[in-house]
């Protein structure tokens, strides 16, 4: 199983194709692939590999409260004023 980081931000969820599977994005926000084709094409769209310590050791906080475990965008209020934070 690899994980990958979709590109850019507010992607939630990446399809193979048209009409193929649909990787939603996981909690600690990178999309789970089994299928190493499926990883290859995803990869060709822009996903890249999250690496081990990718998203374990930090998070933007937003000034609503929320944990975003992208910098550029609140994933609750779309606030862009995130500071670092390590859980
Ligand atoms: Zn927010």
């Amino acid at each position: 199983m690899t994980r990958l980081l979709p590109p850019g931000t507010g992607c939630r969820e990446m399809q193979i194709g048209e009409g193929g599977p649909v990787y939603p994005q996981q909690r600690d926000g990178t999309i789970h692939v089994e299928n190493k084709r499926h990883e290859r094409l995803l990869r060709q769209v822009g996903a890249t590999p999250a690496g081990m310590f990718a998203h374990s050791a930090r998070g933007w906080r937003c000034p609503c409260g929320h944990l975003s475990y992208f910098r550029a965008r609140c994933g609750r209020c779309g606030g862009t004023d995130l500071e670092e934070e390590s859980p």
